[in-house]
């Protein structure tokens, strides 16, 4: 009998569940395979794939050969190759699918681990000896003298002088100064001096340093009580113990204003990373921190799959943010997905917010998480005043009442800013004609369509379609079609009208695709008089010290949303968007203009802020079965026609069966039935305990792609939905 012959099983990106075996390429092996990339063939296309393991085959079976090794050293390793395959079982999703998610671009698809060496500046000879005669004040000068002591750093360059380029190229010009490749960034900080922590930011800071291995912490801090300060003095100690700290904030949160916070006080490198830079960018930072060179790495979603070889802290700021939940793909939460890596690193772990979730709420109460209460705002800064408008019987025009005009005039005359909070771009959710009561709908979505471009334009918001606005009622021919409700547009051109003196800038998706448009218009309105109008866009993320007036303009729609977490965003975004004001000397007030000043969630909010909503909030979440008391998984499909929709969902409940402790509801149309074409339907299932639902899982996710009922359709399985669209 021959000797079996060694293989590789290998996770490949496809949506199979099972792993591939493979003979090894021709070459030398690396020492470690074991979390190597190799190319191999696969039907008539190459992919890249990860060696999981080692196996043996009979020599008579006719399996492949891998085409090439594409590491010398293992890619994934320890910690992160761990997690990773973690969340592939808790996701139920393919390994080699949830790596691809995991990898930047250029890593995935084959490409070496890029160079990571930094660049910094420094004075020649010329440099040193001329310095002191180029003109005093001039921003040549300035670059020299901070140039005077060492070689600095880009980043530290950019986090103490804006639009440094210039006179860096200037200085190059005249053989001054010089470019040069930093082999590894500076790794010692020098933290510069923030303000005093109050007592209760000192206990916080205490609390995370004095944390001996795996610590979950909840900095639980009303909005401007100094969370980031927590954060930059915690990231200190831990740059101080040689190690590196990962900050997750929510996309809205990651603006040029937060970086050079981070960069200014932090005094080292700090890598960003987002869905702004390109693939070989987001290739170097991730490169770095497997390098250990990047010691402070600040991202979005995706910056929770860096690679941490010296590890100190994690932290995710604005914990209770949606996008935190991967909707497609790899349906991963960062925010969950972070306390299983600071679990398997051994590190502390801080959730920020003003406003927290309530299963990270629950978590606290539970006693899983340390709760750390900042309560009151740091610094002067004065809580804002909260006051009902009630507007029923009101005249209001285009969604302002009279009184409200009269506010904002009355900021503005003390030489303030006001903000306008509608979650609502466009200029009105709906054209309607009045005649005969058609509305116009999206040929695609069960949805109508939006109008935009003053009356103008029609947009689908769920499928993009646009078209131009009929003139006549398609259904009766009315000439009297007219735009319904309210959009931040509209209320923007009547806020220019109202106000010709002021400027009036609306900030919402349409006007901020650029990451930094939102950063040079509000550095253009600077600190003269002018109102804001926007969506949540605007609820984070940047302190605007003449803010003291936020009016909330029409958030009755949300009152009595069918999605059981409705209440719950209605709170968090209120709450984070009345925060906006007053955040500095001179107080704040916020206006909520509503047709239901005794709804409870309003009067409860007023009255006692977020913690007396959340008590009751989770009272009722108790009562009713859902999330944090259950565990939700659910299948969507989506297909042509309905019934093959149906009839996925009915093989795979089938497939699931009676089971203790699990309930299963459906198929049932999606909320939103129909999209962009596609008829969808879901499957819930819903368990008390969490591994009775995993326990299902386990045994129907593998089964799924080779159900027959599958080829038709369109579907995906999401552990933890945090949407139930
Ligand atoms: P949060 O992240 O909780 O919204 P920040 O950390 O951004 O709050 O702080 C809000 C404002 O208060 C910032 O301008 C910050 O510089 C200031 N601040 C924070 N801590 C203190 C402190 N201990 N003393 C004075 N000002 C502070
Ligand atoms: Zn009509
Ligand atoms: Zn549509």
């Amino acid at each position: 009998m021959e000797a079996p012959l060694p293989t590789l099983r290998i996770a490949l990106p496809v949506p199979l569940p099972q792993l591939f075996d493979y003979l090894p390429p021709d070459g030398a092996a690396p020492e470690a395979v074991v979390g190597c990339r190799v190319r191999v063939p696969f039907g008539p296309r190459e992919l890249v794939g990860l060696v999981v393991e080692q196996g043996s085959a009979d020599p008579a079976s006719s399996l492949r050969q891998a085409l090439a090794w594409l590491d010398c050293a293992p890619l994934l390793q320890g910690e992160l190759w761990q997690s990773l395959q973690w969340l592939a079982r808790y996701t139920h999703a393919p390994l080699g699918e949830v790596v691809s998610t995991a990898l930047p671009g250029p890593l995935r698809h084959g490409e070496p681990l890029p160079e990571t060496h930094h660049w910094g500046w420094q004075l020649t000879a010329a440099g040193h000896e001329q310095r002191g005669s180029l003109r005093a004040g001039s921003r040549p000068r300035q670059l020299a003298e901070l140039l005077a002591e060492a070689v600095v750093d880009e980043d530290v360059i950019a986090a103490r002088m804006d639009d440094w380029r210039a006179p860096a190229r200037s200085l190059a010009k005249r053989g001054l100064a010089e470019r040069v490749a930093l082999a590894v960034a500076p790794l010692q900080a020098s933290p510069l001096g923030g303000p005093t922590l109050n007592p209760e930011q000192a206990t916080a800071v205490q609390a995370i340093t004095a944390a001996q291995g795996f610590a979950p912490f909840l900095l639980d801090g009303v909005t401007g009580s100094g969370k980031t300060e927590v954060y930059l003095q915690a990231i200190i100690q831990c740059l101080a113990q040689g190690r590196q700290a990962l900050v997750l904030v929510p996309e809205i949160g990651l603006t040029p204003q937060t970086l050079a916070r981070f960069r200014g006080r932090l005094g080292i490198a700090v890598h960003a990373f987002h869905s702004g830079l390109n693939d070989n960018e987001r290739a170097r930072v991730w490169a770095a921190a497997s390098r250990g060179e990047a010691r402070v790495v600040v991202g979005t979603r995706s910056a929770i799959f860096m690679p941490l070889p010296e590890a100190g802290l994690l932290i995710v700021d604005e914990e209770h943010d949606n996008s935190y939940k991967q909707q497609d793909g790899i349906r991963y939460h960062a925010r969950d997905f972070a306390l299983v890596r600071a679990k398997a690193l051994g590190i502390p772990v801080v959730l920020g917010s003003a406003t927290p979730a309530m299963e990270t709420l629950h978590n606290a109460h539970a006693g899983r998480f340390a709760h750390l209460r900042l309560k009151v705002r740091a610094g002067d800064a004065m809580p804002p005043r909260v006051r009902i408008l009630d507007v029923r019987k009101r005249p209001l025009r285009d969604g302002l009442s009279p009184q409200v005009l009269e506010g904002i005039a009355e900021h503005l005359r003390n030489g303030q800013q006001v903000l306008v909070f509608k979650n609502r771009r466009g200029y009105a959710p709906v054209l309607l004609c009045h005649d005969c009561g058609w509305t116009a709908p999206c040929q695609r979505c069960d949805a109508p369509m939006t109008v935009h471009g003053a009356g103008r334009r029609l947009q689908c918001h769920h499928c993009g379609a646009r078209q131009a606005a009929p003139l006549a009622c398609p259904a009766c021919a009315s000439l009297a079609l007219q735009p319904q409700g309210i959009g931040t547009e509209r209320l923007e051109e009547h806020l220019i009208q109202a106000f010709p003196d002021v400027p009036v800038l609306r900030i919402d998706r349409s006007t901020t695709s650029r990451r930094d448009a939102l950063e040079q218009q509000l550095a253009r309105l600077g600190d003269q008089p002018g109102i804001l109008v926007g969506t949540q866009i605007l609820a984070k993320g940047h302190d605007l010290p003449k803010l003291t007036l936020v009016v909330v303009v029409g958030i009755d729609e949300g009152l009595f949303s069918s999605d059981f977490r409705a209440t719950e965003k209605l709170a968090q975004q209120l709450i984070q968007v009345a925060g906006r004001a007053g955040r500095a000397r001179d107080p704040g007030e916020v206006w909520l203009q509503t047709h239901h000043p005794g709804h409870p969630l309003l009067e409860t909010l007023v009255n006692g802020g977020y913690h007396p909503f959340a008590a009751a909030e989770l009272n009722q979440r108790q009562a009713a079965g859902f999330p944090p008391f259950a565990h939700l998984a659910l299948l969507r499909a989506e297909a042509q026609q309905v019934e093959h929709a149906d009839a996925f969902l009915l093989a795979v409940r089938a497939l699931v069966g009676e089971q203790p402790h699990l309930e299963a509801f459906g198929p049932m149309p999606a909320p939103m039935p129909r999209r962009a074409g596609y008829q969808r339907t879901q499957l819930l299932l819903s368990s008390a305990q969490r591994p009775a639902l995993h326990a299902v899982l386990d045994h129907v996710a593998p089964l799924l792609q080779s159900l027959p009922e599958a080829r038709k359709v369109r579907w995906s399985l999401d552990v933890d939905p945090v949407d139930l669209y």
